[in-house]
């Protein structure tokens, strides 16, 4: 062991230094000056990684129709926002889907072992509303999948959704006052309002990999895996077909961490090639007792626990803790070393030093869980992660690091350097060639890369101003949701709102509510228009760059799309940002706001 001390899971402050040096050691070796550059956009020869493996394309005749709320994408941001405004009383919402049917990421992440990392109490939306009991405390992914199926069942909106459908032109047309809206189906239509919930992690990347083009066998990205070469199915089947398979996963992070140990299990061989370890804690996982849940279920129930996930999540002082899982138990530690500070200390450096410490100790249980588990103290040390538990998004998981004592499983550290090159038949490390029948690209998703790039249209608004130029010096908006110049427009995402990552369906869920409050409005008092004002949007700004405008991963951390990959993104930076007072903070700021009925900051006609 480098730091036989971590078994002492109390740190001396000398081994705080050391440790600490080695993180900066660790992210200077994962720096790359080009950044998110790095990365293959899938496009022309490499655009056969981004077909529909699941459905198949229905043919059908183009809209040409007026609706009265159109919303892009059809994972959880426009289902829940479709499901407030059908309760608000609009009857006409027509939601875009690029896959062939709803679920967004659950659409497209089918890969085996695909289970959401946040608690399913808190992570799937409207379960009071739809009746539904999670079976497991974490689901996985099909469960999650046939939940945003009844979803859009029980509000009707498949009665008018387009599926497999991509939009490639958005434009406020100022004498109809609505927004046109095209297709690459053909569709050409107009809406009163428009609903934007494309996503933050829905464009598949490769890695810019020397030779990634010359790869004679196999491949496909982990976002739309090949059952029908694998064998298996997103269900649970074994993949039988991969026994006689050599397969290398190119990527550990959480994709990878999830599907490792279902492959380990069955290929002849599996080469996973690891660029930097992810942190690997435990899941517990445990199926759902129908009675307790009963119990539990009273009215407004999902309501107390999201606030309660929240509240622990985020460090507010609460009594109990209803999750109680990996994600509260960070805030908990944090929470016990300030708890221990005599009052003098409460100073911000004191508490930055606290939070430091409870952060150092738990990686260092992360790391000393590994020696327990894995047999190969190589292989072991190989696995560690060194960096802080945030700086890249946490897993967990209680079968990832087993699957490294399988004979057939040969982890390829490529110690922060990545992949050398791929030729006809080989992936290629530091000169060592290891010749396999099929590359899994768990790569991840566009982050940093221009919204249009990943959208795929660029919305044009008053005076024939596109959001790009808008945004030209970085992300504006109200609330995280309306921008100044694009009236009857909300995007629904987290930045520039709660930013709340651990839950990030809490974040859709409530804007839902927030749009639905003023589209209700609207309705009552017969409105057509409502927009930012200049000075709404300009003052919101101003406050969220009043914090410390920190980012999700912070410069210190090693690289990662949490922190544009290590690189100051300048301007950028505001697409990075939440409320400066914090999750808690916003959501009770927010619902003041939606009560008040006064809607400060906006505009209406
Ligand atoms: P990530 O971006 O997290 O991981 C991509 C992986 O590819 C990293 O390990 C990266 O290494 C590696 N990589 C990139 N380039 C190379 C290269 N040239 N050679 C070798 N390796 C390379 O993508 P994921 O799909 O794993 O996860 C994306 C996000 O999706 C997660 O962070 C999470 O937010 C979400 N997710 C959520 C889940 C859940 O809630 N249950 C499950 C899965 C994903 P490096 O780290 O060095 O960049």
């Amino acid at each position: 062991m480098i730091f036989e001390e971590e078994m002492n899971i109390s740190l001396s402050a000398n081994s705080k230094e050391k440790l600490k040096n080695k993180y900066r050691e660790e992210r200077k070796k994962r720096l790359r000056p080009e950044g998110n550059d790095q990365y293959i956009e899938i496009k022309e020869q490499h655009s056969y990684y981004l077909e529909d493996p699941y459905m198949k394309v229905e043919e059908r005749d183009p809209c040409r129709d007026h609706v009265q709320f159109t919303f892009i994408g059809g994972g959880f941001a426009g289902l829940v926002t479709g499901a407030r405004l059908v309760e608000a009383g609009l009857n006409n919402v027509r939601i875009i889907e690029k896959g062939g049917d709803f679920g967004g990421t659950w659409y497209w992440n089918r890969y085996p072992g695909a289970q959401c990392d946040t608690a399913s109490f808190v992570y799937m939306p409207l379960l009071e509303e739809t009746g539904h009991m999670p079976t497991e405390k974490y689901v996985h992914g099909p469960e999650i999948l046939e939940h945003c199926q009844r979803i859009g069942k029980k509000y009707g909106l498949y009665e008018n959704a387009l599926f497999h459908t991509q939009v490639n032109h958005v434009e406020w047309l100022e004498k109809d006052q609505r927004w046109l809206i095209k297709t690459n189906r053909g569709d050409e239509f107009t809406s009163q309002f428009l609903g934007m919930g494309t996503g933050p992690l829905h464009v598949p990347k490769l890695p810019g990999i020397n030779g990634i083009e010359s790869f004679a066998g196999h491949s496909f990205h982990t976002s739309r895996w090949d059952y029908e070469y694998t064998g298996g199915s997103a269900h649970g089947g074994r993949m039988t077909n991969l026994s006689d398979k050599r397969v290398a996963v190119i990527g550990t992070g959480a994709t990878a961490v999830q599907c490792i140990p279902h492959l380990a299990s069955v290929c002849k061989e599996l080469h996973v090639f690891q660029r930097t370890p992810s942190s690997v804690d435990v899941r517990n996982n445990e199926t759902i007792d129908p009675e307790w849940f009963k119990e539990i279920a009273t009215p407004g129930w999902q309501q107390k626990w999201l606030d309660n996930f929240t509240a622990n999540q985020t460090g507010s002082q609460v009594e109990e803790d209803l999750v109680k899982d990996g994600w509260t138990e960070i805030s908990r530690r944090v929470r016990e070393k300030l708890m221990d500070l005599p009052k003098e200390d409460l100073v911000p450096a004191k508490m930055w030093e606290a939070y430091e410490d409870a952060d150092l100790e738990k990686m260092s249980e992360i790391r000393a869980r590994i020696d327990t588990i894995v047999e190969d103290s190589e292989v072991a040390t190989n696995l560690k992660a060194w960096y802080g538990q945030l700086c890249k998004r946490p897993c967990f998981h209680d079968q990832y690091l087993d699957a490294f004592n399988e004979p057939s499983t040969n982890l390829v550290h490529t110690d922060g350097r990545g992949v050398e090159k791929i030729t006809e038949k080989a992936v290629v490390f530091s000169g060592k060639k290891y010749e396999v029948d099929c590359i899994i690209f768990a790569s991840g998703f566009e982050v940093g890369t221009p919204l249009e790039r990943r959208t795929g249209f660029d919305p044009i608004g008053k005076g024939g101003k596109k959001l790009s130029e808008h945004w030209a010096e970085g992300m504006r908006t109200l609330h995280g949701l309306q921008m100044r110049g694009f009236p009857n427009a909300f995007i629904v995402q987290a930045t520039q709102g709660a930013n709340l990552i651990s839950n990030y369906p809490h974040n859709l869920t409530d804007s839902a509510k927030t749009i639905a409050s003023i589209v209700g409005h609207m309705q009552e008092a017969r409105l057509k228009v409502v927009e930012t004002s200049q000075e709404g949007e300009a003052s919101w700004i101003e406050l969220l760059m009043s914090g410390s405008g920190a980012m999700l991963g912070s410069q210190d951390c090693t690289p990662g799309y949490y922190n544009n990959e290590g690189i100051d993104p300048g301007p950028a930076r505001k697409s990075f940002v939440g409320y400066p007072y914090g999750p808690v903070a916003f959501f009770k700021y927010i619902e003041e706001w939606r009560n008040a009925g006064v809607f400060d900051g906006l505009e209406f006609e």
